[in-house]
């Protein structure tokens, strides 16, 4: 049986005539930038994570750097960051000429908060939490210490749509939540996509005349801004997915809650779930000291895994003008050779993961 790391098409035929239909109707509307469909997917998907404003965006990196931009943020600032994270969050702050100051994760793979107040000087100016692998991030400390500070709180919710630290949906507990709709992620699109979400009005009417050009009324310029709009197809599809988005996070536990449970083998370790936090399970990461063998073993058996992330962002060929090498961030570095993704996805049969789970368990080293 071959498994791949993620099968997108599987979603699209659980609700394919509701998409087809869809689809039809925005191609027959006539308009396909910044109507209806955007105006009610920024509705609902603000109401879905219980905040007052959404704005919708191209994508997640847009989401990112235009609310640091629009912050504030710029050269000579400096943003906490965890270690970890996917590059894009990184790329946010940069792209502002501002300066990432990394923070070591904790066991869940989120911002170890421990030590958080030491790294905070009279230049920093918030903390950019990125809810990995679909784990929201024990906020409380963090909440403290931005509380204490005057910082702002800004979260990296591309892989996190749906999960809650303390009963409350990531996105909705900072002053802006960052969101990606890129097609692999939980509430993907069909291309790309993103958002912010605020309870800042003043702030969303900026991100929404940012987004075009800097201008509210067509033709006339208040600011100078940008092109990032989500379009009606994307708005009009994600709309439908929204609808069964809680269906769809409840699939993944039920994967997930399979593999913790049976996955029994002394050379896998298996992702941990912190206290008040839910895992919507965007990735399912295992650690391993033998990750070459075990990948090689997976790959005999035709099931793909996948490494996030093989470099963290602080040894990038693409930051080596921030001049960190190799052993500043030991915890990351060895994440980065230890951890591996292996196939979780919606619509993956019983049989998949049965076979998954068998091949996991025969593995000897
Ligand atoms: C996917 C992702 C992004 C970027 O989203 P795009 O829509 O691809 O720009 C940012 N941060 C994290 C953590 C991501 O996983």
């Amino acid at each position: 049986m071959k498994i791949n790391a993620n099968v997108l098409d599987r979603q699209y035929f659980m609700h394919q005539k509701e998409y087809e239909v869809k689809v039809l109707d925005v191609l027959r509307s006539g308009y396909y930038i910044l109507g209806n469909e955007v105006k009610e997917f920024e509705k609902e998907f603000a109401s879905y994570i219980g905040s007052k404003y959404c704005v919708g965006l191209a994508n997640g990196l847009d989401a990112l750097w235009i609310s640091i931009k629009l912050l504030g943020i710029k050269e000579g600032d400096e943003v906490l960051v965890q270690s970890n994270t996917y590059i894009a969050t990184v790329m946010g702050i940069t792209m502002n000429n501002a300066t990432p100051i990394f923070i070591e994760p904790n066991e869940f793979h989120n911002m170890d908060d421990s030590n958080i107040e030491s790294y905070i000087t009279p230049n920093t100016k918030a903390i950019l939490v990125t809810h990995l692998y679909g784990q929201a991030t024990k906020m409380d400390k963090i909440l403290e210490v931005c509380e204490k500070y005057n910082l702002k709180l800004i979260e990296d919710c591309a892989q996190s749509h749906g999960s809650m630290y303390n009963k409350q949906m990531t996105g909705s507990i900072g002053y802006v939540g960052c969101f990606s709709f890129y097609p692999s992620k939980n509430l993907g699109c069909f291309g790309d996509g993103g958002a912010i979400v605020t309870n800042d009005e003043q702030f969303a009417e900026k991100v929404k005349t940012y987004r075009n050009y800097g201008s509210q009324k067509r033709y006339y310029n208040e600011t100078i801004g940008t092109n990032s709009r989500l379009d009606e197809l994307q708005a009009a599809l994600l709309r439908v997915k929204l609808k069964h988005i809680n269906e769809l996070t409840q699939e993944r536990e039920q994967l997930a809650q399979r593999l913790l449970n049976e996955v029994k083998n002394p050379l896998i370790e298996l992702p941990k779930v912190d206290q008040d936090c839910t895992h919507v399970w965007h990735l399912f990461v295992i650690q391993t000291d033998l990750r070459e063998t075990f990948m090689d073993y997976l790959s005999k058996h035709e099931i793909q895994s996948l490494i996030h992330y093989p470099i963290p962002p602080h040894l990038q060929e693409a930051y080596s003008d921030l001049g960190y090498k190799v052993g500043d961030f030991p915890v990351s570095e060895r994440l980065a050779e230890r951890v591996l993704t292996i196939p979780l996805y919606n619509g993956m049969t019983k049989e998949e993961m049965d076979y998954l789970i068998q091949t996991i368990n025969q593995f000897k080293g």
